[in-house]
């Protein structure tokens, strides 16, 4: 009831303090802080220098000389702005090696760039399937895809997370064309996708396999071809049913997506999706980055033995008593159960000179509130221990009562 009330107040008088008040009240409300040094895993930020175990710069290529120089060497030669849509004159030979580098690097016939991740999932489901289709979705999939499937006008049909027994059971009620939709690392968890099954699952449904790995690619895998390589699923070739989306604002450590797979769905979105259509091209110069981060990812062994050893640290090094998530990635979050003491204990470890986000609803389920620590490969040892040291220091505790999973 106070809900209705709570709708009515603000269609009527376009006030929102009641809203922004009680946001406030429970623990949700979000601030900006603002970094006055480069992206990396010490920053300054807001006149204090933290220990940053928060970004997705899983690689620490965001700040890396040969990235940074290729970005200028781009801009000089291309320009700043690419003026227009791909498909109207925005479209320049940067971005086209580099969806050439990156087809081949995936082993596909061809990859498409978008200017951000949420875009490119825009682009793939709304492009795919449509009103009397029907997507299969996991319900922890990040909110782009589950964005992008009700903007599909698709029937959304959700399986509780990583169930296939219950994929399988919204696959057979599905109508017109099927497609089955999930992160490979699931963000804010960290575990990944049982994607073997659901190769089988798209095999015997006939339906699209999207697989969004904008926490894989770079990651893991050979030459960090992400979760599909890493698990050995596609040393054989990629199937033309799978098409796989990564974000290039992660671990490639520069900004933008691709969206990668088989010629014929990828003309497709390049016809007919959105998102693509409708918006400038991201800088040719940015594409020249993106070229040099490749080359980089692909033999990046050294990086990727890194954030392991650093993840394997970060879990010998925690208090006794301390239960982390099933996850092998960099994300490790310790779930805390409620949002203000989510984002109390986040304080504290802000002025013990680290920065650890408190990630709280929508982001994360109701009562499933949690520190979402991320590793990079650019952590020290002691950076890691300087960690664990304050979360045993501070006395951290864990909400003994796990909520039951989504
Ligand atoms: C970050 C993220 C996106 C969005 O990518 P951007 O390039 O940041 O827009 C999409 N999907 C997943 C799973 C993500 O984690």
């Amino acid at each position: 009831m106070p809900y209705l009330v709570l709708r009515i107040e603000i269609i009527t008088t376009r006030d929102w303090t009641q809203w922004l008040d009680t946001r406030r009240a429970e623990g949700l409300e979000r601030r900006l802080r603002v970094g006055q040094s480069p992206q990396g895993v010490s920053m300054r930020v807001d006149g204090r220098e933290l220990l940053t175990f928060c970004s997705n710069d899983y690689l620490g290529l965001a700040n890396h000389p040969d990235i940074v120089a290729a970005l200028q060497m781009g801009a000089a030669r291309w320009g700043v702005g690419s003026g227009a849509a791909h498909l109207v004159n925005g479209h320049f030979e940067p971005h086209d090696a580099l969806e050439f580098a990156l087809a081949e690097w995936l082993r596909v016939d061809r990859s498409l760039l978008f200017s951000t991740g949420y875009m490119a999932n825009l682009a793939v489901v709304g492009g795919l399937v449509g009103r009397g289709d029907t997507v299969v979705a996991d319900k922890l999939n990040h909110a782009s895809l589950v964005d992008a499937a009700q903007l599909s006008g698709a029937t959304l049909r959700r399986y509780r997370h990583g169930d296939m027994a219950d994929a399988r059971r919204q696959l057979m009620r599905a109508t017109g064309t099927r497609m089955l939709l999930t992160d490979g690392v699931f963000s804010m968890d960290g575990d990944v996708a049982p994607l073997a099954d659901l190769m089988a699952l798209a095999e015997e449904f006939d339906a699209w396999l999207v697989v969004d790995d904008a926490h894989g690619f770079g990651v893991w895998g050979e030459e960090g071809r992400g979760s599909l390589s890493e698990l050995g699923l596609i040393d054989a070739g990629v199937p033309e049913y799978l098409v796989q989306v990564g974000t290039l604002g992660k671990a490639f450590g520069t900004a933008g997506a691709f969206v990668a797979g088989a010629s014929q769905p990828v003309e497709v979105l390049l016809q007919r999706a959105r998102s693509y259509l409708f918006t400038t091209a991201q800088p040719p110069a940015l594409a020249v980055a993106t070229l040099a981060s490749l080359s980089i990812v692909k033999s990046a062994t050294d990086l990727r033995a890194s954030w392991r050893a650093r993840v394997a640290e970060f879990k010998r090094g925690l208090p006794p008593g301390i239960e982390l998530m099933p996850s092998q990635t960099p994300i490790q979050p310790v779930l805390v159960g409620d949002s203000t003491q989510a984002v109390a204990w986040s304080t504290r470890l802000a002025d013990a000179g680290l920065w650890v986000p408190a990630i709280r609803p929508p982001t994360v389920p109701q009562g499933a509130s949690r520190l979402r620590v991320t590793i990079s490969a650019a952590h020290t040892p002691a950076h890691v221990e300087h960690l664990t040291n304050a979360l045993t220091g501070l006395g951290f505790t864990q909400n003994p009562d796990f909520p039951p999973p989504p």
